[in-house]
């Protein structure tokens, strides 16, 4: 059965495979940078997005010895838009780690692929089967959907009995799928993911059965429960965050940015100050903080906005002062000219905020 699933899945993948700027027009083999380019943009990203990305990335960054001799800002820079910056320090750090430990290959054993930064079990899995055709398995949240759906298991998809069964069968099938021939452990996880993010739709979409390679083998179909396997995870709690965004300007009609620091949120990031509070700052905070950052009193209020992430929704607030006198330097931060800050790399919600505050008097 194992064999029959995996050849008939190869077969429409053959067929069907979507056309993306990181897959080889023909065949499997492709070039392995360019696929850690590509997992690294779609963790948590849509394909549609990682589309526009990818080619101005690769543009900028041809090769991993490219990335690996850039610096951080430029890198992160090239990022800003697609969000959760960790991922391009880690794929900065893995070019790096390359080029110093694998003479600038990238390894095609998961267990090296494992030692470098940001590589999980899914992304080496991933890399190994699909760039160099060895039979490792590769679960993800589509995997994980399609596999349970096959075998007609109603089970929790994130509980970790759940997890562990679906790997051990993602690998006894990409093991049955490898013995067909060559590229076939590529084309058959490959295929599998693109079978759950195309035809096997997680809800509240239906699964479109009746398009499916595996329509006759497949349990859930046979037994009418696709629509509700597997079953609703609990909604995470969204936290509710305050961001007073101040624009401290200086007599040259600069502003003043900072670099976050290097963990948690938009880690290693740019921004102007901002005080980030589980509730509204009171004006003496306000105040205060404002001092500390080297501006002047009185703060105009600009605007306010609504910013939502993924586990956070924030009430931003925008400000705006003048700097105070200073000689030299600054001590935390840096200026700069308001049309030069796109090139700094800064989250999508500090563009907005500086898109707010010219209206905003
Ligand atoms: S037959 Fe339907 S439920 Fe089964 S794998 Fe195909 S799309 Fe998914």
């Amino acid at each position: 059965v194992d064999a029959r699933t995996t050849a008939a899945l190869v077969a429409w993948f053959a067929r069907a495979r979507r056309a993306m700027p990181w897959r080889p027009s023909v065949g499997w083999a492709r070039d392995p940078y360019a696929a850690l380019v590509s997992e690294a943009m779609l963790q948590q990203t849509q394909v549609s997005r990682v589309m526009d990305y990818f080619p101005r990335f690769m543009a900028r960054f041809p090769d991993v010895r490219a990335l690996a001799a850039a610096d951080e800002p430029a890198v992160l820079a090239q990022w800003a838009g697609l969000g959760y910056y960790r991922r391009a320090r880690h794929l900065h750090a893995a070019a790096k780690a390359i080029v110093e430990r694998f003479d600038a290959r990238v390894p095609y054993d998961p267990a090296d692929l494992r030692t470098l930064p940001g590589i999980g079990r899914y992304t080496a899995g991933a890399m190994a089967s699909i760039v160099f055709d060895r039979p490792e398995p590769a679960v993800d949240g589509n995997v994980v959907r399609v596999l349970l759906r096959l075998h007609g298991k109603d089970l929790d998809p994130a509980a970790k009995p759940t997890l562990d069964w679906t790997w051990a069968r993602a690998g006894e099938l990409v093991r049955a799928a490898s013995a067909a021939g060559e590229g076939h452990a590529s084309a058959w996880n490959e295929g599998l993911m693109d079978l759950g993010a195309t035809i096997c739709l997680p809800a509240p979409a239906q699964p479109r059965c009746e398009a499916c390679p595996l329509k006759d083998l497949c349990i859930a179909r046979r037994e009418n429960t696709a629509a509700r396997i597997p079953r609703p995870k609990a909604a995470a709690r969204v936290k509710k965050l305050y961001a007073a965004v101040l624009l401290i300007t200086d007599r040259q009609g600069r502003l003043l940015f900072e670099r976050r620091g290097d963990q948690g949120l938009w880690a290693g990031l740019n921004q102007p100050p901002t005080l980030e509070s589980p509730e509204p700052p009171s004006d003496e905070a306000l105040q205060t903080f404002a001092r500390v950052k080297g501006g002047t009193l009185p703060l105009h209020a600009c605007g306010t906005f609504e910013h939502a992430l993924t586990h956070r929704r924030l009430s931003v607030t925008v400000y705006r002062c003048a700097a105070a006198p200073c000689r030299g330097k600054h001590r935390t931060g840096q200026w700069h000219a308001r049309e030069t800050a796109a090139t700094l790399g800064l989250s999508s919600m500090h563009r907005r905020a500086l898109e707010i505050e010219p209206s905003g008097g």
